[in-house]
């Protein structure tokens, strides 16, 4: 009997972002970028006891991505897996020691082995600026999960990761008109929208596009800006663009946002 398989983003925003995914009995974790303690906060909301967290995995080292995962680390002896150059940089920014052996360097498969079957985690590169950032896909059985966020564009080895994926989180940072009249100075402007740095509304509705073609069904926009966009703008622009195209929401696919402070409802892929 297939066992849950779901994505509860517990926050997302350039504010901080951490995602539980629940598959085959196994809590995983997907970055930490709010305190340990609202991120425990978080958890317990959804259900989910901190110490059962078996690993926590972080896509960069931006600090909306990791400024919980020291403490949260330290404090349940949770493993974490990173590539070479996030670890590097997470480590420079602890400010304690944890046990080394928790440190894992992520290859691009990384498989966990559970009485219900094998979870697959894998990772594929991100175009941002900071080194070694990559995007997860976790697969259990022939299901699987997609987090596609801060990245400036969408490689094609990210879109051959993405093609047919049951769920996804996808980015989408910032409205395109807001941005370039908004608050930012002009080189935060150009690092926000240049292609290390993040996908527009527009870019994230094409990319939907694709990924309907390809047959995935649920959508979750995630990774807004507090200053550059809105909920209701983001989710306008998909739905208008995919809508010319010939798709509508609801009949052929799902539309959510990720909450910036609070959990989500859960994207789920078995229930
Ligand atoms: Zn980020
Ligand atoms: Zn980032």
């Amino acid at each position: 009997m297939a066992s849950t398989f779901e994505m509860i983003p517990l926050c997302s925003g350039s504010s901080g972002n951490s995602i539980l995914v629940r598959a085959k009995g196994m809590n995983l974790l997907f970055d930490l970028g709010l305190s340990c303690k609202r991120i425990v906060e978080a958890l317990e909301k959804v259900g989910t006891d901190p110490s059962s967290v078996d690993a926590v995995f972080l896509s960069h080292s931006h600090s909306d991505h990791i400024s919980g995962a020291d403490v949260f680390i330290r404090k349940y002896n949770t493993d974490v897996y990173a590539t070479k150059e996030t670890l590097r940089s997470f480590l420079t920014v602890c400010k304690k020691e944890h046990a080394p052996c928790l440190d894992h360097e992520i290859s691009e498969e990384i498989v966990f082995e559970t009485d219900e079957g094998d979870v697959k985690v894998l990772s594929c590169c991100t175009p941002h600026d900071t080194a070694g950032s990559v995007c997860f896909k976790v697969c259990a059985d022939d299901r699987s999960l997609m987090i596609m966020t801060d990245l400036g564009h969408v490689t094609d080895d990210i879109k051959s990761m993405a093609k047919g994926v049951d769920g996804i989180l996808i980015e989408s940072n910032y409205d395109y008109e807001m941005l370039i009249t908004g608050p930012y100075d002009y080189v935060l402007k150009r690092r926000v929208g240049g292609p290390y740095g993040h996908l527009s509304n527009e870019d994230c509705a094409e990319m939907i596009r694709e990924l309907i073609e390809s047959g995935t069904r649920r959508f979750m926009l995630g990774h807004l800006s507090e200053n550059n966009n809105i909920p209701d703008l983001a989710v306008r622009t998909v739905v208008d663009y995919l809508s010319g195209f010939g798709f509508a929401i609801e009949r052929d696919y799902e539309l959510d946002v990720a909450k910036r402070y609070e959990p989500s409802a859960p994207l789920v892929v078995c229930p």
